[in-house]
Formats: C-alpha cells, sequence, structure tokens
C-alpha cells in the first residue's frame, strides 16, 4: 500500500519585491514528507532552504513583499488557502519549529516553564495546573535535570545547548505530526550540537513524528537523514539518499559540500576546501545554471540553457548538463574507515 504524505510540496515559488527587482527566493520546488520520516535540506546561506519552510507556515516578516503560489498539502489541506486564524491553528499544535537562535526565539522576561505551559494552554486547553505539570514533564524529556525547580528561571540561566532544548520542549508540547529543526545546531559547540542531534532524533522516534532537518553543513543532515535535498539559488539542484549523495553526488555543488564534511574520526590529510565565490540573489529574469559562475565543471551551454533534471538512480535526480552527459563530479575522498 502507497503511504499517502503529510506534506507534499508542489511547485512552489516564493517572489520577494526588493529595490533590485523581483528576488527569485524559492523557484519550481516539489517534494514529499512521509509520515515519521526525516527530511534533509541542505544549502549555503541564501539557497532557498528556509524561505521554503517559512513559505510552509507562512511565517515572513510582517511587512515583506512577498508573493508566494504553489500547494503546500498538509495531511492533504492546502496551507497557502487557509486564513490567518485556521494557520495560527496548525502552527505550534501540527507543525512545530525550532530556529539557529533560541535566545531571540524565547521570551528573556518569562520563565521557560511558563513558556511551555502557554503553548499547551494554547492549543491544548489545558488548566494551568496541568499545563505546568507537563511542562515540567518535557522540561525532563528533554534532558533539563532537576525540571521542577529549572521550570521558574529565566532564560539566561542557562546555556546555549540547554536553551536549545527549551526552544525543543516548546515545539515537541502539543505532539505535532512534523517539526522542522532550521539550522537547530549552528550556534552550539561540537560536543553539543552532537548531543543536540541525538536528542532530536531519539524524539522524532519516539514521539513518531516527521522531521525536516534544515542544515547548511552535509554533515548534520548525514547524521539525521536518510534523504536530502541540496538547494542553490532557489532551486532543488539534487535529491537523492543520502548515502548516495555522498558518495556518488551528481551534482557539482553536492560534490562540493561534501568535501566540506568534517571527518572527526579519521581526519584528513588535506584540508576542507571552501566553495570558491558567493551565492549571489537570483533577481530578474535569468537564464542558464545558477551555480555556473562558481562551478568547476562550467560548459558554454550551461549559461544560456537551464540544466534538465536528471535521473541517476531510483529517487536520486540531478539538475545538471554534466549528469545529462552521463558525467560525475569528484565527490570528497571516502575516508579508511568507511562512511564519512
Ligand atoms: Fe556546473 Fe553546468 Fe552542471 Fe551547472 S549545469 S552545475 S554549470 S556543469
Amino acid at each position: 500500500m502507497i503511504q499517502e504524505p503529510l506534506l507534499d510540496v508542489r511547485n512552489l515559488r516564493v517572489r520577494f519585491e526588493t529595490p533590485r527587482g523581483l528576488l527569485r527566493a524559492v523557484d519550481d520546488v516539489s517534494f514529499s514528507v512521509a509520515p515519521r520520516e526525516t527530511v534533509g535540506i541542505v544549502g549555503e546561506s541564501g539557497s532557498g532552504k528556509s524561505v521554503t519552510m517559512l513559505s510552509v507556515l507562512r511565517l515572513f516578516p510582517p511587512l515583506a513583499r512577498v508573493a508566494v503560489s504553489g500547494q503546500v498539502l498538509f495531511e492533504g489541506t492546502d496551507l497557502l488557502r487557509l486564513s490567518e486564524a485556521e494557520l495560527r491553528e496548525v502552527r505550534g499544535a501540527k507543525i512545530g519549529m525550532v530556529f539557529q537562535d533560541p535566545l531571540t526565539s524565547l521570551n528573556p522576561a518569562l520563565p521557560v516553564g511558563e513558556q511551555i505551559a502557554e503553548s499547551l494552554r494554547t492549543h491544548r486547553g489545558l488548566s494551568r495546573v496541568a499545563a505546568r505539570r507537563r511542562a515540567e514533564e518535557l522540561l525532563e524529556l528533554v534532558g533539563i535535570p532537576d525540571p521542577a525547580r529549572r521550570a521558574d528561571d529565566l532564560p539566561y540561566r542557562f546555556s546555549g545547548g540547554m536553551r536549545q532544548r527549551i526552544m525543543i520542549a516548546i515545539a515537541i508540547a502539543c505532539e505535532p505530526k512534523l517539526l522542522i529543526a532550521d539550522e537547530p545546531t549552528s550556534a552550539l559547540d561540537v560536543t553539543v550540537q552532537a548531543q543536540v542531534l541525538v536528542l532530536l532524533e531519539r524524539l522524532q522516534r519516539e514521539l513518531g513524528m516527521s522531521l525536516i532537518m534544515i542544515s547548511h553543513d552535509l554533515g548534520v543532515i548525514a547524521a539525521t537523514s536518510r534523504r536530502v535535498l541540496v538547494m542553490y539559488g532557489g532551486w532543488i539542484v539534487e535529491r537523492g539518499s543520502v548515502e548516495e549523495i555522498l558518495e556518488r553526488p551528481g551534482h557539482p555543488y553536492s560534490a562540493a559540500l561534501t568535501r566540506l564534511v568534517p571527518d572527526l574520526d579519521q581526519p584528513r590529510d588535506e584540508p576542507l576546501v571552501p566553495i570558491p565565490g558567493q551565492p549571489a540573489p537570483v533577481v530578474g529574469p535569468v537564464g542558464g545554471c545558477r551555480f555556473a559562475a562558481r562551478c568547476a565543471y562550467v560548459m558554454d551551454r550551461c549559461r544560456q540553457e537551464t540544466p534538465p533534471a536528471v535521473a541517476l538512480a531510483t529517487e536520486h535526480i540531478s539538475l545538471c548538463w554534466l549528469s545529462a552527459d552521463g558525467v560525475r563530479p569528484a565527490p570528497a575522498p571516502i575516508p579508511a574507515g568507511g562512511r564519512r
């Protein structure tokens, strides 16, 4: 039996009006997430990965002049067609979000237990006492020691890693079916990063949620996800299993990202290689491949013609003229110990 996707994004386009012209932040993006599945979205800043997920919940800055088209089907309902009041019922209750910086997301003047309880009272209609009890349970679930006492502390009394755990407690308070984690570990040091990833993975399994993990770091995606979407210039330039993309990438951008994954167990002889150049915003009409200015494999036609989507294997697709010619770019060397 074919399982219906929990989230089915179809032909999503997001345009921002800017003084320089129309910014094509997300272009014709389609993907789905099955119940209890973890999907990773990877790309540099400005690739469109965060805007894609902000569009799912229409969480744009209030003054942004933005046009969104396509469909965002969540349990069969198109979220783009919901009123603001209807969407508020979905946010927090059915779809939770964790952002990069817990300090700006948490209310600095409200004890953390209150902030968790607030969501439970709003969406679940719990009494003050029941919401407080549940808030303490949630703090314990995310690994905050002595939760009954610490629920009364303000956010500044916690370390960065602990604050991110509190954000996760708020996001899962109403047992959402989907959790979107946008760069949840970028502000943390490496050890704490690993602990938060392990926590997210455990909660995803125990609560039976789907998880969308967004990161600029392919290593973070590889640690949590089975399937990955690689975004560049508002396009999904490659999609496939984590193994395929790490070991046999089709798109030169994905291949470049594999060279940025540190191997902590077996350091390589050569240093990590940053991708030359900067991602440029896609403003106005643009022809050809959006990665052309930075691509080591660029050919004449790349600058003129939009690259085709080429199937490299089952569920492995690359948007590249190189793939159309049957050529693969070189990924980072596989360490002697096996998988990165
Ligand atoms: Fe590079 Fe051309 Fe492929 Fe774009 S289409 S990634 S420029 S080889």
